[in-house]
C-alpha cells in the first residue's frame, strides 16, 4: 500500500480570502489530506477569534467543489510550525506566495524548518493571477471603511467583516456618547 501524503497548510486567515481557497485547491492535486492549521497568533492580535477563523475556514472548505479525493481537517495550533507538522504527520508543508514581499520571510522560514526537520518539505504554490495580490490585511482596510470586498472574500466572510465592523463603529460611538 502506498503511504498517503499529508499536507499542512498553516496561516492565520483573518480572515480567509479567495486567494487562500484558490492555494487549498491547488493543495488538494498534490496530497491526499490536508490540514489547515489556523494559527492562534496572538502577537499579530487578529481581528476574528480563533473559533471564528476556524468555522470560516470550515464553511467554506465545506462548499469548495472537487476536492481531488483530497480530506480536509481544520485543526488550531500554537506550537512551533515543524512540531505542529510532526503532530499531524505531515511530510510537506504549503504556503502560499504572492508577490517578492512575501519572498524574504519564506526564505527564512523555510531555512530554520529545514535546520529542526530536514524530512519535512515545503512547498509554495502561487494563486491564479486574479487571487495572487488578495491580502487580509487590506480587505479588513477596505471593509471598515465600508469599501466592497466580495471580490476578495466569500459573501459569508463579507458579512462577518461588516458586522465585526459595524459593531465595533457602534461600541466606539456608544463609548464616546458616555
Ligand atoms: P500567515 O500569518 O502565516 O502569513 P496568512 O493567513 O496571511 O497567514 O497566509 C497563509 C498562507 O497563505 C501564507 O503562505 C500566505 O503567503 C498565503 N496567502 C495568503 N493570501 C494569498 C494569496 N492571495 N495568494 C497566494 N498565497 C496567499
Amino acid at each position: 500500500m502506498t503511504q498517503k501524503r499529508v499536507g499542512l497548510y498553516p496561516g492565520t486567515f483573518d480572515p480567509i480570502t479567495k486567494g487562500h481557497i484558490d492555494i487549498i485547491h491547488r493543495a488538494t492535486r498534490l496530497v491526499d489530506r490536508m490540514v489547515i492549521g489556523v494559527a492562534i497568533n496572538r502577537d499579530k492580535a487578529p481581528l476574528f477569534g480563533l473559533d471564528d477563523r476556524m468555522e470560516m475556514v470550515r464553511t467554506e472548505v465545506g462548499l469548495m467543489e472537487d476536492l481531488h479525493g483530497c480530506t480536509i481537517d481544520v485543526l488550531p495550533f500554537e506550537s512551533l510550525l515543524v512540531h505542529f507538522a510532526e503532530e499531524v504527520d505531515a511530510g510537506i508543508i504549503i504556503r502560499g506566495l504572492r508577490a517578492v514581499s512575501d519572498f524574504e520571510y519564506e526564505f527564512q522560514m523555510v531555512g530554520m524548518n529545514d535546520r529542526l526537520n530536514p524530512e519535512i518539505e515545503t512547498v509554495f504554490l502561487m494563486a491564479s493571477d486574479r487571487y495572487q495580490f488578495i491580502a487580509s490585511k487590506l480587505v479588513k482596510e477596505i471593509a471598515r471603511l465600508g469599501g466592497p470586498v466580495t471580490e476578495f472574500v466569500s459573501a459569508r466572510v463579507a458579512e462577518r467583516l461588516y458586522e465585526r465592523f459595524e459593531g465595533s463603529t457602534q461600541s466606539s460611538i456608544s463609548a464616546g456618547a458616555d
